[in-house]
C-alpha cells in the first residue's frame, strides 16, 4: 500500500459510516485517512440517542465492555399526546435477555469508534475541511483539495451526512427536495441516574425508548422520540421540513412545545436543559437511496447514500451508516485486487448495499414516507383515539359501551370505509 503524501483512500466525513469506512479498511490493510470538519470527533453530528447492536456485536470484538453506552433498551413505549391527556402502551422486554439496542451520546460513542479504528491503522484527522473533490482529465476522482492542500488518494470515499453540500457542488448529486427530508430538534435534560429510574419504572443500566404521536408535533405532520441516558434524557421530534418552513415555526419553539406538554413536563420536572440542537434527516427513503452512490474513483457512504431508514416508530441511521462504511471497503479490497477502480468496476458496492439489509429495508420500509404525508394519521386518527379514551373513562351516570364510545369519538372526524382503506394501507407500510 501506498504511503506519504498519497494515500490508498481519503474519507470525506468522520461521522458514523466515515470512522466504519476507515476502520474496515484499514483493517484490510489500506493506507486511509479519515478527514472531519469538527474542531474534534463528534462535535458535527446529532442523533436521538438509540443505537442497534447488531453491526457492533457482528464486527468488533470486544466492544460491549468498552464502548460508551449509557443504558441497553429494556422497555419500548408508545405514546399517543392528546392536547392535554396521554395514551400510553409499553412494551416490557423480559422473556429475552439479549439487548439489541442501547442509548449514547453520539459525540462520545464516535470518539470510542475513532480510538477502535486508529487501533486498526486508520488515520483520523479532525479539523479539517474538504473543499473541493479533485478530478482527473478523464472525470475520475483522484482527491481531494482541503484548505488549500491537495491529497491525493486512488479512492475518495463520501461520508458527509445528509446535507450533501460537497457531493452537489461537485456535481455528484442534485439536491433533495423539502418534501424528502425532514428536520430533527433535539433536547438533553439532566436529571439524576435515581430520578430517572424512579420516574421510568427502570433500574440502574435499564433504559427506555419511546416513540411518541399527537399534539404538538401533529401540526409540521411529526413525530416524536425520548430515550433514557444513564443521568439524562433525550427528548426531540422529527418533522417535515415542508411543514415548518410553511408554519414559519423556529424548530427550537418545537422543541420547548414538546417539553412543556403535561405528559412530558410531569417525566421531566426539575430537570435542567444542558444542550439543543437540530439538523436534517431523510425523510423520503427509497428517493434518497435511489441515486448512484459510486463513480471513477468514488464511493457514498451513510446518509449521504440513503442509507437511513425511518420505519415509521424508529429511526435507524447509525448502525445502517456502519454497515455501509463495511460494504465500501468490500468494494474497494475487490476494486483494488482487479486493478480497475472503474465506475462499472465499482458499481459491484451498490449490488451489496441492495443485498444487505439496508438495501432490503429500504424496500420494506418504502411506502412509510408516503404513509406519514397522510393528514389522517396525524390528525383525525390522533384527535379519535384521545376522542375514545376520553369517553370510555370519563364516567359520568352511566359507562358508554365500547361501540358507543367510538361512534361518539368519531363522529363528524372521518368515515368508515375511509378508515378501512387508511387501514390497510397502514398494513401495507408498516
Ligand atoms: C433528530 C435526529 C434523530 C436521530 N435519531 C437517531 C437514532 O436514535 N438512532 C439512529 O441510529 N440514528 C438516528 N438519527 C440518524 C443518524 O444521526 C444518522 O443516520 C447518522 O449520523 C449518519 O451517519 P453519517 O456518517 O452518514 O453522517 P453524519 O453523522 O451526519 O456525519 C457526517 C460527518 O461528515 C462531516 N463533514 C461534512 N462535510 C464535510 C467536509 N466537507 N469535510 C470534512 N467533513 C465533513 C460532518 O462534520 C459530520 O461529522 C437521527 C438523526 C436526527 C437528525
Amino acid at each position: 500500500m501506498s504511503g506519504g503524501e498519497k494515500f490508498d483512500v481519503i474519507v470525506v466525513g468522520g461521522g458514523p459510516s466515515g470512522i466504519s469506512t476507515g476502520y474496515f479498511l484499514a483493517k484490510k490493510g489500506f493506507d486511509v485517512v479519515v478527514l472531519e470538519r469538527g474542531e474534534d470527533i463528534g462535535t458535527k453530528n446529532m442523533f436521538g440517542g438509540r443505537i442497534y447492536s447488531h453491526v457492533f456485536d457482528n464486527y468488533f470484538p470486544g466492544w460491549r465492555s468498552e464502548a460508551p453506552i449509557e443504558r441497553w433498551d429494556e422497555r419500548e413505549k408508545f405514546t399517543v399526546l392528546c392536547k392535554e391527556d396521554s395514551i400510553s402502551i409499553t412494551f416490557n422486554k423480559e422473556s429475552s435477555s439479549e439487548h439489541s439496542s442501547f442509548t449514547a451520546f453520539l459525540s462520545k460513542f464516535l470518539k470510542w469508534m475513532a480510538n477502535y479504528a486508529e487501533s486498526s491503522g486508520a488515520l483520523i484527522l479532525p479539523g479539517v475541511k474538504v473543499d473541493r473533490i479533485l478530478f482527473d482529465e478523464n472525470g475520475g476522482v483522484i482527491g481531494v483539495e482541503a484548505g488549500g492542500d491537495r491529497l491525493e488518494s486512488d479512492y475518495v470515499v463520501i461520508g458527509e451526512g445528509v446535507n450533501t453540500v460537497l457531493l452537489e457542488a461537485m456535481g455528484l448529486k442534485s439536491r433533495p427536495s423539502p418534501d424528502d427530508v425532514a428536520v430533527g430538534v433535539k433536547e438533553v435534560i439532566k436529571l439524576s441516574r435515581n430520578v430517572i429510574n424512579q420516574r421510568f419504572g427502570l433500574e440502574d443500566g435499564e433504559g427506555i425508548a419511546e416513540f411518541l404521536i399527537g399534539s404538538p408535533v401533529n401540526k409540521f405532520y411529526g413525530g416524536g422520540f425520548l430515550y433514557t441516558m444513564d443521568e439524562y434524557v433525550t427528548i426531540g421530534a422529527v418533522v417535515k421540513l415542508r411543514h415548518i418552513y410553511d408554519a414559519e415555526l423556529n424548530i427550537m419553539d418545537l422543541a420547548e412545545l414538546l417539553r412543556t406538554h403535561k405528559y412530558i413536563y410531569g417525566l421531566l420536572r426539575e430537570g435542567t436543559l444542558v444542550e439543543y440542537s437540530a439538523h436534517l434527516v431523510g425523510e423520503n427513503v427509497s428517493k434518497l437511496y435511489s441515486g448512484k452512490p459510486y463513480g471513477d474513483g468514488y464511493l457514498i457512504v451513510g446518509d449521504a447514500a440513503g442509507t437511513l431508514i425511518n420505519t415509521g416508530f424508529t429511526i435507524r441511521g447509525v448502525d445502517y451508516a456502519v454497515e455501509s462504511g463495511r460494504l465500501a471497503s468490500i468494494a474497494i479490497e475487490k476494486s483494488h485486487s482487479d486493478g480497475d477502480r472503474s465506475e462499472k468496476h465499482l458499481s459491484y458496492y451498490k449490488r451489496l448495499l441492495d443485498a444487505s439489509i439496508i438495501g432490503r429495508s429500504v424496500k420494506k420500509f418504502s411506502r412509510v414516507s408516503s404513509l406519514l404525508s397522510n393528514p389522517r394519521i396525524h390528525h383525525q386518527y390522533v384527535d379519535l383515539t384521545c376522542e375514545l379514551f376520553s369517553q370510555i373513562y370519563s364516567v359520568g351516570e352511566e359507562s358508554p359501551s365500547l361501540r358507543e364510545a367510538f361512534n361518539m369519538a368519531k363522529r363528524g372526524r372521518v368515515g368508515l370505509l375511509r378508515m378501512l382503506l387508511d387501514l390497510i394501507n397502514v398494513w401495507r407500510s408498516l
